[in-house]
């Protein structure tokens, strides 16, 4: 972790001795036997993730309370800056850490950050977000799925559609309805659902 008191001129000279000595050069990450290109890049996502957060350069612009490193912008495009020549985990960016956590650094109770947020800048968790549905993305306010309380937990029903990463990720944001008398646009609420749950079907769109 970055002494409160290193400068950015401190901190990039630091940053480009660490990266050239434990962050692969671009395009030199080893290959796994036997394992599709696709999940590949994902495994080797998180491995890099994992590297930078050993080394106290993950999470640059997010508290430390939560595993970033309380830095500014500054700071972050030093490190931009410097990390171009090597394999970073950018399929990480968006919209694990840059949208999902950011949103619950911004709206997550405490235990939801420690979890959730830690675990994104961690490398441990992905996440990815639940909004859109096939019945219309841009307009949230006409959301279909409902969220129903059953004793301690809610029983979630709908679908969800253009769901960026959600094939590689742990857990999602998912809005759904709660209070279906309320006026469309309230009544929502956004729960945390992990991806791949039994009860879950999932279907990936087909590029041509
Ligand atoms: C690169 C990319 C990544 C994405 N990733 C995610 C993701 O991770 N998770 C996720 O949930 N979604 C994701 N989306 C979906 C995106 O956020 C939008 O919700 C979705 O593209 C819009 O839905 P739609 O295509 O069904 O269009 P529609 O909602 O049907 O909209 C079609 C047109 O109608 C207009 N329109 C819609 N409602 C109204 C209204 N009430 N009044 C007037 N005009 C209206 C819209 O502006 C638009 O021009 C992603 C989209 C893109 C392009």
């Amino acid at each position: 972790m970055a002494p409160r008191s290193e400068s950015v001129e401190d901190f990039r000279q630091r940053a480009r001795t660490w990266l050239a000595n434990c962050m692969p050069k671009a395009g030199t990450m080893p290959k796994r036997e036997g394992i599709d290109p696709e999940e590949q890049n994902w495994l080797d996502a998180r491995d890099l993730q994992k590297l930078l957060f050993s080394g106290g350069f993950a999470g640059i612009c997010f508290p430390r309370e939560y595993g970033g490193q309380g830095l500014t912008r500054e700071y972050q495009v030093a490190f931009n800056e410097e990390s171009a020549p090597y394999e970073m985990p950018v399929a990480l960016n968006v919209p694990s850490l840059g949208i999902c956590s950011a949103m619950l650094l911004d709206m997550g109770t405490e235990e939801q950050k420690q979890k959730y947020v830690r675990g994104a800048i961690s490398g441990e968790l992905v996440l990815c977000q639940f909004l859109s549905e096939p019945s219309g993305g841009s307009d949230l306010a006409g959301l279909l799925t409902r969220a129903q309380r059953d004793g301690d937990t809610y029983i979630i029903n709908g679908q969800k559609c253009w769901s960026t990463y959600a094939f590689a990720a742990d857990f999602a944001t998912c809005l759904v309805r709660t209070d279906w008398d309320a006026p469309k646009h309230r009544g929502l609420s956004m729960i945390i659902v992990p991806v791949h749950d039994p009860a879950t079907h999932m279907n990936r769109v087909q590029m041509v």
